[in-house]
């Protein structure tokens, strides 16, 4: 299959508009002054079939600003509801993002939403609009997440414009095209269980079965639903992903396979963004996908320094989600999705055991994740609590999240390389290098005492020492999207330079793999980053 020249060229379907007109509003985008395209993105291009040629077609920017509907397509906002904040909210649903319709592309359907392009009947007190700094965080972090190998909405293309948009202060108008299977929330389930309304949850459950879960209508022991489009990144996490022990479905109930399938799906994407350092921010139940997907990036943010009760979104007074809690809260959601589902299922015991799944899904993939990391070839007595260990220690001292997994592999004693390799593998080739692992905690002493029990550890295992070392630095990320570096590529995108958006997404397209001339990036952030506050206001 070539790819397509033009946007126009695309071949188009509309299956969520096939669904019953309840659950969306048909309507326009509303065009912005002066839109231009800032930035587009080549590999989810390619994941549609589109020829980045097309990029520089007027048809592509009239698209993706919201000035003209996809040829083919039916532009729709969705209706969902939701609880925020732990509190029944009611009715939510796109307040800023239309639909336009589902890319028949060569890795399957993709459908192309905008974000900030106008009010819609959902937009309750909001404007319909994204600011460019929101903008540019949601493009950037998609592209991060996808690298990282998470699974997560991905993003086509970012526009600006020169539409003022009040918030704290004046900012100007953007918009991103995000690109998923199906934006589908537990919050769309939600909507209909409080609407007494079982019979568009049953037509919702059967439209997101069917295209996503088929396994799921099959007879015990069914295969295990695969993964939705988007979930491919560093060697070791894809290569690892065959490995878990998971049963098959267990239930002839298709609405409870289904709730099986997404608690299982929802938490191997907290073992993903727990062992990054990645906080959400935001996880109400509408910003919680079906497909397990991250989704609604807001004031998300990867770990500088680590502190397990690490809260990134200033609004949250409370922590409700702060790093250690987003399993729990991931839970919680799943309960609130399970609830949903109870108008369909009888049997509250299978609802249960389908929840069941997630404490030994997440506690698999944790551990799985950790071993990895820590570059073991196997789970020992002891481990855990060496692992334990470790993250009380960066804890307690404030160790940089990323650096602190990168720079073990490196650790004295644990590595034959040359030091120009060493070097290399941190990104440099000359110049001074990377903080080493024993300095990224205050204490240097309690950080040495627990590198000779993980020295005894790794040298009583005996794997190939290169073998462990090449593991490690195909996991653990050098270069993730820190606050202070969005910011950075935020700050001269205002300027129209975008320069640092386009550094930024070829260098977290791989994080893992070192850069020459790039050390600045991998670096711990400078003093002023810890200034820097995310809110809501997006
Ligand atoms: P969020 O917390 O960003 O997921 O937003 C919660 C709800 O508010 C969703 O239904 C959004 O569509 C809506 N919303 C957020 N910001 C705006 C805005 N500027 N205009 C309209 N709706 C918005
Ligand atoms: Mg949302």
């Amino acid at each position: 299959m070539t790819a397509a020249r033009r946007l126009g060229d695309l071949r188009v379907a509309n299956s969520f508009a096939g669904l019953p007109e309840d659950f969306y509003t048909r309507l326009a985008t509303r065009p912005l002054k002066a839109p231009r395209v800032l930035h587009a993105n080549s590999a989810a291009a390619e994941l549609i079939g589109l020829d980045p040629e097309a990029f520089a077609h007027p048809e592509f920017l009239e698209v993706v600003s919201g000035t003209s509907p996809l040829r083919g397509g039916q532009t729709l906002a969705a209706v969902y509801s939701g609880h925020q904040f732990g509190v029944w909210a009611g009715q939510l649903g796109d307040g800023r993002a239309h639909l336009l319709g589902e890319v028949l592309g060569p890795t399957g359907a993709w459908e192309l939403q905008l974000k900030g392009g106008g009010m819609t009947p959902y937009s309750r007190m909001g404007d319909g609009r994204a600011v460019l700094r929101s903008s540019v965080r949601e493009y950037l972090a998609s592209e991060a997440m996808h690298g990282l190998g998470i699974p997560t909405t991905r993003a086509l293309a970012l526009v600006s414009a020169d539409d003022p948009v009040i918030r704290e202060t004046v900012e100007t108008a953007a918009v991103v095209t995000r690109m998923a299977p199906s934006f589908v929330r537990f919050g769309s389930f939600e909507h209909w269980a409080a609407n007494r309304r079982p019979d568009h949850l049953r037509t919702l459950a059967d439209y997101v079965i069917d295209r996503f879960y088929p396994e799921c209508r099959g007879a015990s022991g069914a295969q295990r639903p695969s993964r939705p489009n988007g979930g491919s990144g560093p060697e070791g996490y894809r290569g690892t992903e065959g490995a878990i022990p998971v049963p098959g479905l267990v239930s002839g109930d298709p609405y409870v396979n289904l709730l099986q399938a997404v608690t299982e799906r929802t938490a191997e994407l907290m073992a993903a963004w727990q062992v990054v350092g990645f906080c959400h921010g935001v996880m109400n139940t509408d910003n919680m996908s079906i497909l397990g997907l991250t989704l609604d990036y807001g004031p998300y943010g990867f770990m500088d320094g680590f502190d397990a009760r690490h809260i990134c979104n200033h609004t949250d007074v409370n922590g409700r989600y702060a790093w250690h809690a987003q399993p729990s809260v991931a839970q919680w959601n799943l309960l609130r999705l399970a609830s949903s589902l109870r108008a369909l299922v009888a049997d509250d015991d299978a609802l249960r055991a389908a929840l069941g799944r997630f404490e030994p899904v997440l506690l698999d993939g944790m551990q799985r994740r950790m071993m990895a990391k820590l570059g073991f070839a196997d789970w020992r007595a002891g481990d855990e609590q060496l692992v334990d260990d470790l993250w009380r220690l960066m804890h307690e001292h404030h160790a940089d999240f990323t650096l602190t997994f990168r720079q073990l592999a490196h650790a004295p004693g644990l590595t034959n390389a040359a030091p120009e390799r060493v070097l290399e593998d941190l990104g440099g080739t000359v110049g001074p290098t990377l903080t080493p692992f024993i300095d990224l905690f205050t204490d240097r002493d309690a950080a040495g005492a627990w590198l000779t029990r993980y020295r005894e550890r790794i040298l009583a295992e005996g794997r190939p020492w290169q073998e462990r070392i090449d593991g490690m630095l195909a996991v653990n990320p050098l270069y993730v999207l820190r606050n202070y570096l969005a910011q950075q590529a935020i700050d001269a995108a205002k300027s129209g330079d975008v320069s640092e958006i386009d550094r930024l997404m070829q260098l977290l397209a791989h994080p893992c793999k070192a850069q020459p001339g790039m050390e600045r990036y991998a670096a711990q952030p400078p003093a002023w980053a810890n200034g820097i506050e995310v809110s809501c206001s997006s």
